[in-house]
């Protein structure tokens, strides 16, 4: 399943990913980037890869990324 990646550098702390997300899976943090801004974490066992969050950052933050599915 795909999974979405964040560059949290980029992060502006809007929090607009976090209303779109339909599985609750960005987590607002306090922690700040070095710009100063608040960021998010994905807590990648919930993200369904749905690109919501990449369509609706206005910051490029996220990607969405085949995950590699490894075996034994
Ligand atoms: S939408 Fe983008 S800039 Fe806004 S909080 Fe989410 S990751 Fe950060
Ligand atoms: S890809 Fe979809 S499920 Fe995953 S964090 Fe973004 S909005 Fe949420």
């Amino acid at each position: 399943m795909a999974k979405s990646n964040a560059n949290t550098e980029l992060c502006k702390g809007c929090r607009l990913c976090i209303q779109v997300c339909p599985k609750q899976a960005i987590i607002p943090l306090e922690d700040l980037n070095k710009a100063g801004y608040k960021i998010i974490a994905i807590n990648t066992a919930a993200c369904i890869g749905c690109g919501m969050c990449y369509r609706m950052c206005p910051d490029y933050v996220f990607s969405i990324e085949q995950e590699t599915k490894s075996y034994g």
